[in-house]
């Protein structure tokens, strides 16, 4: 289901996904053959439609009920599921 080395197949960790999308996309090494890989253009494109946007968007309608805590924790909160799922969705290639 996680992304594998194009070379190698080895597969990536979870951890090490989300660690590279958090890292403004850091390329990611194999750790068996030492291969770089890079998030797709689609990669990107599909991290912040389940990270950014669902945070806005939520954000966006708790808003009006001025409550700071919920407003945050409910954007923190879909933050935090986006950012779960989303190493299973992106995709790399060897650069
Ligand atoms: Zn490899």
């Amino acid at each position: 289901m996680l992304q594998r080395c194009d070379k190698c197949n080895a597969p990536f960790s979870w951890s090490e996904i989300l660690k590279s999308l958090w890292w403004n996309y850091k390329p990611i090494h194999c750790k068996k053959c030492g291969s770089i890989h890079r998030i797709k253009i689609s990669g990107r494109l599909t991290f912040v439609l389940l990270t950014i946007l669902p945070m806005f968007f939520v954000g966006y309608f708790l808003a009006p009920l001025h409550n700071i805590i919920l407003t945050f924790g409910g954007a923190f909160f879909i933050l935090l599921i986006g950012s779960f799922i989303a190493p299973f969705l992106v995709t790399y290639r060897e650069y």
